[in-house]
């Protein structure tokens, strides 16, 4: 069944879109929240257990004190308040991936509470999303369900379960409803995700792989006819595990809803799922509210009251967070808003630092990855740092062209050379016979022959147009194969012409 669908643009002039994010972080401690077995992905389906992470009857759980610890981390870095005290809570429902038939979460009393998080658009805006809460809770098995289309439920004939990811801990982090983004609310959803993701991997929480579903979002969506207006009826898509399918998400239920909308209609309060397929969102189950959960204080674990002292101390055990290191780093480096813009949306940061420690200035660094190593992956639909080039090459290549052995126009087959695996810069130019032609004499032949072929050009130069030297460097650097060095050549046209 295919969803009536509104033009975007119609939908952000008639409607107000509100959002509201639930972000789920897996840690990365080395065991699980509630008991010994090894928090690690891609084990053999159901060996990663204790009778803990399978719920058996009659064994007991106990709290991971560094999972508590990243919790904090996590609070502090998006600027919550820890609380004193707090309990786990028992969320009830029945799925075979779960045992035990709840969840052991956290509902009234979260671990962290009242944060914000300032996000950068790319364009630089900077939008502040308010976080009700951010709370622990543990990950359930994962059901693969065979026979099916494209691994539904629906049309397959049997299923598999996998304890492995039973009990593994996580983080959720709740926002206050998002308003005020209007039409660029796919983008703020978007980038806010991308904001905690770079944040986690920064504070060392966790490795943040969203292709691995480390970091999944419920991404919820209403709309209204004015910002005065109570919220709408909302819509929570649940899981959705890219950058790219938090965008289109947004974009989608805006689009569908507001066409309902437009014609009296009403939203129904549904879960929904996400297709990266075709960017589309479809319903899921009838949405239950808190109550149905039957959510009471969990009796077989302590309460969780960290110390100040030790809150302190997490506090101060944080490293800079990303935003600022962008900041200081942009001074460090002396690039524009816009330059420091661009290598962030890039990826780059990291890139040219390592670069930058390798050796070369800045600038240098900045040239190859958002000049010609950035071209080539944008042909490639890869990010900077898939591509097979390392800070350390960059920086050797860099040192090539400083001290004349290459210029800017080899450097890119040299490039091309590392990409294909010849080896590093200075092994690529020996092997592909690429050092500029400092041999004077094939030179001076080249530089005679384009004089003698160009009177017209010699003509001005000497009547003082230096700029016309450009005009004669063409057929020098053809006739050199690329291979002179651009200095030199100058320099030895003057001499020729008795300048
Ligand atoms: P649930 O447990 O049903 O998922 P939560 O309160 O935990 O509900 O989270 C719902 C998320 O959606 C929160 O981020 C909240 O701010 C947001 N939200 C609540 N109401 C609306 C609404 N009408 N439209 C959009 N977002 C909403
Ligand atoms: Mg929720």
């Amino acid at each position: 069944m295919s969803d009536k669908l509104m033009s975007y643009e119609k939908a952000t002039e008639r409607f107000d879109p509100v959002l509201g994010l639930e972000v789920h972080v897996e840690l990365g401690t080395k065991t699980k929240m509630f008991d010994a077995a090894p928090n690690a992905f891609g084990g053999e389906p159901n060996t990663y257990i204790t009778p803990v992470s399978l719920g058996l009857p009659g064994c007991l759980p106990v709290v991971n004190k560094r999972a508590v610890e990243y919790a904090i981390r996590i609070g502090l870095a998006l600027n919550c308040q820890i609380a004193e005290y707090c309990r786990f809570a028992r969320k009830n429902y029945f799925y075979p991936d779960l045992t035990k038939a709840f969840q052991t979460s956290q509902y009234d009393e979260p671990i962290c509470y009242d944060g914000w998080l300032d996000v950068e658009l790319e364009d630089g805006t900077v939008y502040r999303v308010e976080i009700e809460r951010a709370h622990m809770e543990e990950d359930a098995g994962k059901n693969t369900h065979i026979g099916g289309e494209d691994g539904r439920i629906q049309g397959a004939d049997h299923s598999l379960v996998d304890y492995n990811r039973a009990g593994v801990p996580l983080v959720e982090i709740v926002t206050k409803p998002i308003t005020g983004t209007g039409d660029r609310a796919p983008e703020v959803a978007a980038a806010y995700v991308r904001t905690l993701r770079d944040i986690f991997r920064a504070i060392g929480v966790s490795e943040a792989r969203m292709e691995r579903g480390n970091v999944r979002a419920d991404v919820n969506v209403s709309l209204r006819d004015n910002p005065e207006d109570p919220m709408g009826t909302r819509t929570e898509t649940k899981n959705v595990n890219s950058f790219r399918g938090i965008e289109k998400t947004v974009r989608y239920e805006m689009r569908r809803q507001a066409a309902i909308l437009a014609e009296g209609g009403k939203i129904v309060q549904e879960t929904r799922h996400y297709h990266a397929a075709d960017g589309t969102t479809s319903s899921g189950r009838e949405k239950s509210d808190a109550e149905d959960y039957r959510y009471f204080p969990e009796p077989d674990l302590v309460p969780v009251a960290p110390s100040r002292e030790w809150v302190e101390e997490i506090r101060k055990s944080l490293p800079e967070l990303p935003a600022v290191r962008r900041k200081r780093l942009q001074g460090v480096w002396g690039f524009t808003d816009i330059e420091m813009r661009d290598i962030v949306n890039a990826g780059a940061v990291d890139l040219i630092e390592e670069t930058v420690s390798a050796g070369t200035d800045a600038g240098g660094a900045r040239k190859w990855w958002m000049g010609e190593i950035a071209r080539l992956a944008k042909g490639e639909e890869k990010d900077l740092e898939e591509m097979a080039i390392t800070p350390a090459q960059v920086a050797e290549l860099q040192h090539l062209v400083e001290d004349g052995k290459i210029n800017d126009k080899l450097a890119k087959q040299v490039i091309a050379g590392v990409l294909a695996g010849e080896g590093n810069p200075g092994e690529v130019v020996k092997a592909r016979g690429l050092e500029v032609v400092s041999d004077t004499g094939a030179l001076e032949t080249a530089v005679k022959q384009a004089i003698a072929d160009n009177p017209d050009v010699v003509a001005k130069i000497k009547g003082g147009k230096m700029a016309a030297i450009g005009a004669l460097m063409g057929p020098i650097m053809k006739a050199t194969r690329g291979q002179a060095d651009a200095g030199t050549v100058k320099s030895l046209i003057m001499k020729e012409l008795g300048l």
